[in-house]
């Protein structure tokens, strides 16, 4: 093999990577590499990219890959081993050497790490560790880490590398299994499930663990993983029901959702076109409705069904039950106040706080929720009640136009 430099591999292993959501801070970010331009492209600022760490924090992450080269096909990947694409791999001590340096030079905060499968899964796996194992044990390296896991390989390994990572993920990339079997046929849902569930029995096992004053930390950040969308013909029903499944059984801190984008070299098995960014950004929305709002997957859309691309999901499920508004904010509960449209976590909190202290008018809504237009045909304040508006036809033609965002 042709010997390459150190920033040429930099740049292939940065490009490489950047296909993978699951630490990204968005799902709007365009991810089509074919321009080299983006988030973790080859272009100025290789492999940085951003992450929101567990406390809220956005932090800049160096985000590559071990390699890009890689035994297993799975059609919707760049880095398949049926594509033509330039391959390159880093030694562990090159990652490490690179990590080490790009912080101690302020440019980033923690590492992402994920790899090719080369040689077998425990090889790949046994050099991820040797990695991330380094930089905590000899260099003392107290950045973020998130590694990527593969879920073949055998669970000692994987324990070992959530004894060092905060955060882990496995990227279950389809939402249904036959597309997995069509589409990644090395791959099986089984025993990624299984993977999933041991990491969750440590993680769970590391917090209760009361026997030692400092128990070792298990991937403290938990574990996520990534959904691939417009790969397959599943419809948002269908990623939404495998995402309730992967937060209530494997306690999944995040299910990212990323559109699938066009690759050098698509395998034929793909479709020709990429679905509208804007999907993702609905999965996005529905996905912080089930974790924040407490709406269930079953009230966002049914299997088969598709998300509403012209409205956001919450003001679409309002819109369908107007019977249930308009909802009086003196008086009504924290999870009936989370189903107004406009009206998010923190205005409902901050909505609480203060009628405590006196009965809320419309003005004091809309100094907490910002903008009124959107709020205003689903409450009762103490000198608002919106009538028929709320059961006017045109009410959606009224509505401002949104702007893209997680809420309210
Ligand atoms: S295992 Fe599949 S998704 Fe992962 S790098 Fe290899 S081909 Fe790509």
């Amino acid at each position: 093999m042709v010997a390459i430099s150190l920033k040429r591999k930099l740049s292939i292993l940065a490009d490489a990577a950047k296909y993978d959501a699951s630490c990204a801070s968005s799902g709007t970010t365009s991810r089509d590499s074919r321009d080299g331009t983006g988030v973790g492209s080859s272009g100025p600022g290789m492999g940085i990219c951003h992450a929101y760490a567990p406390d809220g924090r956005c932090i800049s992450l160096l985000k590559i890959l071990l390699t890009n080269f890689c035994v297993y096909d799975c059609a919707y990947c760049v880095n398949r081993v049926s594509s033509n694409v330039e391959r390159a791999r880093f030694s562990p001590a090159e990652v490490v050497d690179l990590t080490l340096s790009f912080y101690k030079r302020n440019y980033i905060e923690g590492l992402f790490l994920s790899s090719g499968i080369i040689q077998s899964a425990d090889y790949t796996m046994g050099q991820l560790v040797q990695v991330v194992k380094t930089l905590r044990q000899v260099h003392d390296f107290r950045g973020y880490i998130h590694l990527k896991l593969i879920p073949e390989a055998s669970p000692e390994l994987v324990a070992e590398a959530a004894l060092y990572a905060d955060r882990v993920s496995i990227n279950i990339e389809l939402p249904k299994d036959d597309s997995l079997i069509r589409l990644a046929p090395e791959k099986d849902a089984v025993v990624i499930k299984k993977a999933m569930g041991k990491v969750r029995t440590g993680i769970v096992a590391a917090k209760d663990d009361k026997s030692r004053a400092r128990p070792p930390k298990f991937a403290p950040a938990g574990q996520s993983t990534q959904l691939i969308v417009g790969a397959d013909e599943a419809a948002d029903g269908d990623i939404l029901s495998r995402s309730e499944t992967l937060y209530g059984a494997y306690g999944l801190r995040r299910v990212y959702y990323s559109a699938f984008s066009p690759i050098p070299d698509a395998s034929a098995k793909l479709p020709l076109s990429k679905p509208p960014l804007l999907r993702e950004h609905r999965l996005y929305q529905a996905d912080w409705l089930m974790r924040f709002y407490g709406f269930t997957r079953a009230e966002i859309a049914a299997p088969g069904e598709m998300l509403a691309l012209d409205k956001d999901p919450k003001l679409a499920w309002a819109l369908a039950h107007r019977g249930d508004f308009p909802i009086d904010i003196n008086r009504a509960d924290r999870e009936r106040l989370l189903r107004v449209p406009g009206l998010g976590v923190r205005s409902v909190d901050r909505l609480l706080a203060l009628r405590r202290l006196k009965r809320l008018r419309l003005d004091d809504v809309k100094r907490l929720a910002g903008s009124l237009k959107k709020v205003q045909p689903f409450i009762l304040a103490d000198d608002w009640t919106p009538g028929a508006l709320t059961d006017a036809p045109d009410l959606p033609a009224r509505l401002p136009p949104e702007q893209l965002s997680l809420f309210g």
